[in-house]
């Protein structure tokens, strides 16, 4: 359709459309946010919402579907978890005053990675090269992460829940999530370090122009799509080295159930509390002395039965601040967001004294910086009433004696009833008109109503407005002075109201990064609760940390598995490596408990290095860098490929990275071939294995063939899963036990 058959307002849609071409622009009217053509048609479809069309009898209709302004945010979300960008087109001038077309901009652009989903979601950007340049960029949470990796290093092993990358034009490649790719100049170091200054005052990451770069790049896109200058809660930048981390891949964690895992220690009262304990989860600890230290405060919190109930209860009372900040930070706050801001601060001061009884480093480091900003919770207090409305335009949300000029506004309706009421009766009098009504509609404003058989005695100052068929209606000077002061009244007040709303907002943005450093406090405490509970309902223990690589797990229990058993029926299971016995060959028939046993063991060592009590009578875990897990491939012969080249790749791929301190997991490999290449290429791993990376290994299989590796190499110990055959019915024991399944 050209440009020239269109609306004007269509034809300012067209030109805002064209500039966010690859967004679905969604396009205030009224009081809706409408889509047109391919948007609606594709939105309709994402949102299941009805498709119509803006002049039906036309030849060539314009598809159209809408939203309430009010209930848009789940479908943004939606949109954007389908893994769309939604380009907010907001109405920017009151309509009442506007000549002609409403000025509309877009005031911000969701995106799937910067957005409020409640998962935390990263932005990163790559600025490819040897080493290249990343950047994680949590809007959500005002966080930026840095570091420079060799080129190929795996994104989503550095970070879980990157949804979106940004690299410059050019680049190959496959990210596996939505990729933008941003003009060159976006990644010049010197425009990156200006835009860096700007944000984060000083750098802290020199000697790192690579990560510079990278980091630029993603404050460049957050800054476009935010439609802001500096993001003000986005207040620390921080270098990461991967290695400090124990570090395992997305399918280590699937064939883990990490999830489920975290769901069964999901013990939070908050949201933060909530993104802190998967963050651990997924990026567990490497150094000794940190990991000590968290176990040391779970301990603690153990012991402290009575207290620890204490600071449970009114941690979950503790609302979303990290969110709240970024909401300020952003100018999105409403008057709700600020009183709970208020209420928690508040309650954050509560928890202090109970904080100050705890004894253990953690805690202290924790109780010493805890500052809850009082002076914030007054301010908020003292401006906003107690149970605001959720939005600013609805009215009432600056407290009385806040503002002198705002209380005689409001006095001013407030005294409108009397006022009129005693204008009534003097009318009343002064005609002698004993039925004479001051009353208001919105087309007349106030008038004064005479029943037709007084009208004789209506007096020559009133103006004659309106006549209706038994009456006439009138106004007066007086009436009229009065009717401006209220309705002027009313909307002084609106602006007044926001203006001191906005006024609260900006000191706010002052004090964003102690904001954020309470939250974080929160977070870390409601996690280690978290721990602790977990800790005790299903009795587990603290685990030994040792340097060197070893696994010494005592009656070891898989906690999911444990879990779903009714209780005391999961039989507990040993297991010993160290560099002597570094590779477990577990035989033994399919339901046995080979991977329940193994995968235990992986979790253990996982939880341990979270910093969590483990499932087992005792455990003295050797700390790792790594950690592997995986399945045979089953489910390839149907493809087609060589699954033995695969399995071989696949498995090469895994091992590569692996070192004497890392911890395998390799469960049925080679099943998904013919049983002779399967065994193959099992035999191959494990002779790798044991020979070159010398990683401590639980290594489960059918091939009972496998066996006679123990004979030819010293690293080697074979254990089965014991069953017993009982008048023919094979009963499963669930016991690993030492020796090859005969
Ligand atoms: P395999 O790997 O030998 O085929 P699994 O480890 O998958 O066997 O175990 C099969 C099922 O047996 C599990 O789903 C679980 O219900 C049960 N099971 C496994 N280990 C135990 C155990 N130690 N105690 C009780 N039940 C177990």
């Amino acid at each position: 359709m050209a440009d020239t058959d269109l609306t004007p307002m269509l034809r300012q849609y067209r030109e805002i459309k064209a500039q966010h071409p690859d967004c679905i622009l969604m396009y205030r009217i009224g009081d809706f946010y409408e889509m047109f053509f391919d948007d609606a048609v594709e939105a309709s479809k994402l949102l299941d919402i009805v498709l119509t069309s803006r002049n039906k009898n036309d030849p060539n209709p314009i598809p159209l579907c809408g939203i309430p302004y009010h209930a848009v945010e789940p479908y943004i979300a939606r949109l954007v978890a389908a893994g769309r960008r939604v380009a907010i087109c907001d109405q920017v001038e009151d309509p009442k005053s506007a000549k002609g077309v409403v000025r509309r901009e877009v005031t911000r652009v969701v995106t799937p990675s910067l957005n409020e989903s409640d998962d935390a979601s990263y932005l990163a950007a790559v600025f490819p090269g040897e080493p290249s340049g990343i950047a994680f960029l949590d809007l959500a949470n005002g966080r930026m992460e840095v570091a420079e990796v060799p080129s190929g290093t795996l994104l989503r092993e550095m970070r879980r829940g990157v949804r979106e990358v940004v690299v410059p034009e050019g680049t190959e490649g496959d990210w596996g999530v939505i990729t933008n790719r941003l003009p060159g100049w976006v990644f010049h170091e010197t425009y990156a370090r200006r835009l860096l200054q700007e944000q984060f005052g000083s750098l802290g990451i020199e000697g790192m122009p690579r990560a510079i770069a990278a980091a630029g790049a993603a404050l460049h896109y957050a800054r476009e799509t935010q439609k802001v200058g500096r993001i003000g809660h986005l207040t620390t930048l921080r270098r990461i080295e991967p290695k400090d981390r124990l570090i395992f891949s997305e399918e280590t964690a699937k064939s883990l159930d990490l999830e489920g895992v975290i769901a069964l220690f999901d013990k939070t009262g908050t949201a933060m509390g909530r993104r802190r304990l998967r963050e651990r989860f997924y990026r567990p600890l490497v150094v000794r002395t940190e990991i000590e230290e968290r176990l040391e405060a779970v301990a603690e919190l153990g012991a402290q039965e009575r207290l620890a109930g204490s600071l449970r209860e009114s941690v979950r009372e503790v609302y979303d601040l990290e969110r709240i900040a970024g909401r300020i930070a952003l100018g999105r706050a409403g008057p709700r967001d600020l009183t709970a801001l208020a209420g928690s601060l508040c309650r954050m001061e509560k928890i202090a004294p109970w904080l100050a009884e705890f004894r253990s480093p953690l805690f202290r480091k924790l109780a010493a910086g805890w500052d809850p900003l009082p002076e914030t919770a007054a301010l908020i207090e003292k401006r906003i009433v107690a149970d605001p409305p959720a939005t600013l335009q609805e009215g009432g949300v600056i407290a009385d004696r806040f503002s002198t000029p705002l209380d005689e506004l409001r006095s001013i309706g407030r005294n409108a009833r009397e006022t009129l009421v005693r204008i009534e009766e003097r009318e009343r009098q002064r005609t002698g008109i004993g039925s004479l009504k001051v009353r208001f509609n919105r087309v007349f404003g106030y008038y004064l109503e005479v029943t037709n058989a007084h009208l004789a005695k209506v007096p020559e100052d009133y103006l004659r407005k309106q006549t209706l068929t038994n009456a006439e209606r009138f106004i007066t000077p007086e009436l009229k002075e009065f009717e401006e002061k209220v309705l002027g009244a009313e909307e002084r007040i609106r602006s007044l109201e926001r203006q001191l709303f906005a006024e609260l907002l900006q000191q706010l943005a002052e004090i964003l990064a102690p904001l954020q450093d309470q939250a974080s406090r929160v977070a870390e405490l409601d996690c280690l609760i978290a721990l602790a509970v977990t800790a005790r309902e299903r009795n587990y223990v603290r685990p030994e940390l040792a340097e060197e690589p070893v696994l010494e797990i005592d009656k070891g229990r898989h906690p999911l598995v444990e879990a779903a058993l009714p209780p005391g029926r999961f039989v507990p299971n040993d297991i010993r490596l160290d560099p002597e016995n570094r590779i477990l060959l577990i035989t033994g028939p399919n339901m046995a408990g080979k991977s329940t046993a193994i995968r235990q063991a992986g979790l253990i060592l996982l939880l341990a290095q979270v910093g969590s009590f483990v499932p087992a009578a005792r455990a003295r875990i050797g700390i790792a860098d790594r950690l592997f897990s995986r399945i045979g491939a089953q489910d390839r012969l149907a493809s087609g490929q060589s699954t033995f080249m695969v399995e071989m790749t696949e498995t090469a791929q895994l091992v590569r990275h692996a070192t004497e301190r890392s911890l395998i997991l390799l469960d049925e490999v080679g099943r998904g071939t013919s049983t002779y290449d399967g065994l193959s290429i099992a035999w191959a791993v494990v002779e790798h294995l044991h020979d070159q990376v010398r990683a401590r290994t639980l290594f489960a299989t059918h091939y009972h063939e496998l066996i006679d590796l123990e004979r030819t190499r010293p690293g080697i110990r074979n254990f089965h899963a014991a069953v017993r055959d009982e008048a023919g019915e094979v009963v499963f024991l669930y016991e690993i036990r030492p020796g090859g399944m005969s």
